[in-house]
């Protein structure tokens, strides 16, 4: 879709003026790679009528460059099309929140309940349950503890010796006694939509009544998953989608009809086997990957997450070695500040948990620190004791500080690389006395 689509606007694009004739044949390129791309031929004639109605509308404002402004039509009404906003996936209060995930076999359910418990105990900090009421299989239980022990949550399962309504009340009961915030529900699927799968889908919402029902679809099957979501919303009503497979070589024509055709949101995109490849749908973001203006935002997201990932695991490693310097620090501190309300520093290091975060850090202080440090040479940085009096005044004097106040935070910056020594050899007396000063 993205290169038919590239190939048509690029026609566009590249000249200077553009007539209604231009826009016709821009929209015939459209139409042809939307069909081709599996999307519903109802999907694909409103499409083209709203872009052209907007594109021959704004045709006079965008004198500059009218090409610019298809592409800009056609990005905004792929963006409507796929859903306009992103779906926040808000639970209730209720505690456990249930959610239900249905789809047929084979969709990804189970790969999705795992995945949506580790986003909701990594995002934000929910404890979450599942539950195994798959039992058409043996292996389909054993398949969820396996991902579930992976998501870090509790698998609730009591093998394939009760029916699956059983096993969702007594799970229920179990999350309600042990005062889970969020019960994940996994059921079986069929390889069809089927009078069984109904009932079963409907007996089990029936006794734990969720809170949310997410309808599982795999985005390989194109237009197969339009036919089951629209099943599925005659006879067992959901809210909300998640669609999965998507870095497979999908059309892309199923996330392009399913809101359209069901009137339900995509929540959550599923973009492979690993537990992480899970994230709200960004209908926009979406959009313009399909348009091959490229996924700029996830891009940088992804890359800032990994290289964060990479500096804390470095800086573990030195921690441990206690070659920790004060670039290091700073480059930490720079870091913690940028992700918001600061908290603690300390807090958030490796090792160090709740204990430290009481520990209040004031804002200006930290605006000092960073002074500071900026105003040393790499070489102090690195060794802040060949600090010497004189080269404390500079310091001082570059930083609007005082030598006192580069004293200090010499000292404790070397106390606390003891700290942290100490901390990584399992020794945790020595908090206290950080905490004391
Ligand atoms: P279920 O029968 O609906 O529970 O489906 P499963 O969760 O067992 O998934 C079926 C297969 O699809 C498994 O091999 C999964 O690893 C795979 N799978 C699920 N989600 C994704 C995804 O987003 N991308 C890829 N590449 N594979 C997936
Ligand atoms: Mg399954």
């Amino acid at each position: 879709l993205a290169d038919r689509l590239q190939q048509a606007l690029g026609e566009v694009r590249s000249r200077g003026r553009l007539s209604e004739e231009d826009v016709e044949r821009a929209l015939r390129q459209v139409r042809l790679a939307l069909l081709e791309a599996d999307v519903d031929f109802r999907v694909v004639k409103e499409f083209t009528a709203r872009v052209r109605e907007r594109a021959i509308g704004t045709q006079v404002l965008a004198s500059v460059n009218p090409a610019h402004q298809v592409v800009k039509v056609v990005a905004d009404e792929l963006t409507e099309l796929l859903g306009g906003t992103t779906s926040e996936f808000v639970l209730p209060k209720a505690r456990p929140a249930v959610v239900v995930l249905a789809g047929l076999q084979g969709s990804g359910k189970t790969t999705a309940a795992a995945k949506l418990a580790r986003y909701l105990r990594a995002e934000r900090g929910l404890d979450v349950a599942l539950a195994a009421c798959d039992l058409q299989r043996p292996a389909a239980v054993e398949q969820l503890v396996l991902l579930g022990g992976r998501a870090d949550c509790t698998v609730y399962e009591r093998g394939t010796d009760a029916t699956p309504v059983e096993v969702a009340g007594w799970a229920l009961g179990r999350a309600r006694e042990e005062q889970r915030d969020v019960l994940i529900v996994d059921t079986a699927g069929r390889l069809h939509v089927d009078d069984q799968l109904m009932a079963e889908l409907q007996a089990i919402t029936e006794r734990v009544r969720p809170h949310r029902v997410l309808l599982v679809l795999d985005a390989m099957t194109g237009q197969d998953a339009v036919n089951v979501a629209t099943a599925f919303a005659e006879r067992a009503p959901f809210d909300g989608l998640v669609l999965t497979k998507l870095d497979g070589d999908a059309r892309g024509g199923a996330a392009l009809s399913v809101k359209a055709v069901t009137g339900r949101p995509i929540v959550f995109a599923s973009t492979g086997e690993r537990l992480e490849e899970f994230e709200l749908f960004h209908p926009d973001r979406v959009a313009q990957r399909i348009l091959g203006m490229g996924d700029v935002v996830t891009l940088v997201e992804r890359a800032q997450r990994e290289l964060d990932e990479r500096k804390a695991a470095e800086l573990e490693r030195k921690m441990r070695r206690a070659e920790l310097t004060l670039e290091d620090f700073l480059e930490q501190l720079r870091q913690i500040r940028k992700m918001g309300p600061l908290k603690s520093l300390l807090g958030m290091l490796p090792g160090m948990g709740s204990q430290l975060a009481a520990l209040d850090l004031d804002e200006r202080e930290l605006d000092r620190v960073e002074a500071i440090i900026l105003s040393m040479t790499p070489e102090e940085r690195r060794r802040p004791e060949i600090i010497d009096a004189s080269r404390r005044r500079r310091i001082a004097r570059g930083s609007g500080t005082s030598p006192q106040q580069v004293a200090q935070l010499v000292k404790q910056f070397q106390a606390m690389r003891r700290l942290m020594r100490d901390l990584s050899r399992g020794r945790l007396g020595a908090l206290g006395s950080l905490l004391g000063r």
